[in-house]
């Protein structure tokens, strides 16, 4: 998988600083999509296993979470990630376009965004969005807590 970029957020996952991978080859091409940078995966490095705990380590004290902001597209190498990520007992998060992913990538995030962008509808921190913010473990959404926050999201 090919990342545009990493970055330390905090407010894609709420009350949890996240290492996020910003991941390139969205084949969803959103109309009034923010990252169209992520459209192809030529525009990224790969990630590998290595870099990815490097970058886990190196951030280790700081964050409680790792965010994949896209790369179901990539399940096998997205489920690896995500399982380094609980072996070194940080939580997991996906912001993903799509309505539904598989339940296999599901077993191993905590968090999980869903739904494309829709510029009428706007994003998670909308009353009327489309997008959908769960916590998987309890099952609970929490879109509630992104309204008072007016920044578009990234996916
Ligand atoms: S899912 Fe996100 S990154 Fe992909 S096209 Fe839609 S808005 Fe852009």
């Amino acid at each position: 998988m090919n990342i545009y970029k990493h970055d330390i957020v905090f407010q894609e996952v709420p009350n949890h600083i996240s290492l996020a991978f910003y991941v390139c080859g969205c084949p969803l091409k959103c109309p009034g999509c923010h990252s169209p940078e992520l459209w192809t995966e030529k525009t990224g490095t790969p990630l590998t296993p290595i870099m990815f705990l490097e970058l886990v380590r190196r951030y280790r004290q700081r964050i409680s979470c790792v965010l994949f902001l896209g790369g179901e597209w990539r399940q096998d190498e997205l489920l690896e990630f995500l399982k380094l990520a609980h072996q070194e007992d940080l939580l997991t998060a996906l912001y993903t376009g799509l309505d539904h992913i598989p339940h296999e990538l599901q077993q191993h995030l905590d968090f999980l965004k869903t739904g494309p962008w829709i510029t009428a509808r706007g994003g998670l921190w909308s009353p009327t969005t489309n997008q959908i913010f769960r916590d998987l473990r309890s099952g609970e959404t929490l879109n509630h807590l992104f309204q008072h926050n007016t920044k578009e999201p990234s996916l």
